[in-house]
């Protein structure tokens, strides 16, 4: 885990938003607890460091599958988490796939739990390519932060970590869906911080394609409002796999990693402790409690 210094070059304005948030403050997450819920299974888009059969690789370890929940079953879940861990003060979306693709399951579930919990702050990850649609929305709702997975700036790069897109009905491959993928998450950043929402960045870092390309797109996302950047591993998974081109790709060395966010220092404020959780991970950053609120263990919401 990591930094004390999380505040680091954060204007105060904006460490003021995130400092009770149990991911971005050293303090807060030994005070405050976060859980996920599993509603949105689909995704829009194909990156070759996925497998479909688990938890989206953008935000959560290789290997894990989130048992997946309806809103209702979700807001019966916070309710059951909210009542055994007093410290819970934020409630997140991502994934197991999009959580924006089928938006209508994201959306319920912000206003199932805000009946009964008011108070609870959200936070939702995509993969960028639907938030333009949603960002008015997303307003409405009481949105903590978005998190947008962005791993390159150039199509070029981006054909090569994505080998299609399915947008407006139809499905595009190579620099075409790149290219649409870039300008939509590039679109979906610049609207969130007109809006004031924070915005949080993730790149999966993936040795030989975008490793140094970072740098790149640590400077579009800063030049566009980014509070944190927050550049994760590939995390190589031989016992899993991955169901496509990636298969066999290393991750990086803890060095390299390093590297490159030594590198980004400066630019915008790094992140180093999150932790990839599971799509439906619960509790203490770092404590994994989902299994003791699986759907058989939870009661039914008093009606
Ligand atoms: Fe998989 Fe990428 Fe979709 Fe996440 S965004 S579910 S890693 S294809
Ligand atoms: Fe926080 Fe990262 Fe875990 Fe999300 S995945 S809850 S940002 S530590």
């Amino acid at each position: 885990c990591g930094s004390s210094d999380a505040q680091g070059d954060m204007p105060a304005h904006i460490w003021e938003k995130v400092k009770d948030h149990p991911c971005y403050s050293e303090q807060a997450h030994h005070y405050f607890a976060r859980m996920h819920v599993a509603v949105a299974p689909a995704c829009n888009i194909q990156c070759n460091y996925c497998n479909r059969k688990y938890d989206c690789a953008n935000e959560s370890r290789p290997g894990v599958t989130s048992e997946k929940l309806t809103p209702e079953q979700a807001a019966r879940k916070v309710v059951a988490v909210a009542n055994k861990v007093p410290q819970l003060s934020v409630l997140g979306i991502a994934g197991p796939g999009d959580s924006m693709f089928d938006w209508r399951h994201t959306s319920a579930t912000f206003r199932e739990v805000s009946k009964v919990l008011p108070d609870l702050k959200f936070c939702v990850s995509t993969n960028g390519l639907a938030l333009p649609d949603h960002v008015d929305e997303l307003a409405e709702h009481n949105i903590d932060h978005v998190t947008i997975t962005i791993n390159m700036v150039d199509p070029e790069i981006g054909a090569l970590i994505y080998p299609w897109i399915y947008f407006k009905g139809k499905r595009y491959t190579g620099v075409e869906g790149a290219r649409i993928l870039h300008e939509r998450q590039m679109e979906g950043l610049e609207r969130l911080t007109e809006k004031g929402i924070l915005t949080k960045i993730n790149s999966v870092m993936i040795p030989g394609i975008n490793d140094q390309h970072l740098l790149e797109v640590n400077a579009a996302i800063k030049a566009r409002g980014a509070f944190l950047h927050n550049v994760m591993p590939l995390i190589s998974d031989a016992a899993h796999g991955t169901a496509f081109g990636l298969s066999g790709q290393r991750g990086p060395k803890p060095a390299e990693l390093k590297d490159i966010q030594d590198k980004l220092a400066g630019g915008a404020n790094l992140m180093r402790h999150c932790r990839q959780c599971r799509a439906d991970a619960v509790g203490m950053l770092g404590e994994d409690l989902s299994q003791d609120f699986t759907l058989d263990k939870i009661p039914e919401m008093p009606s």
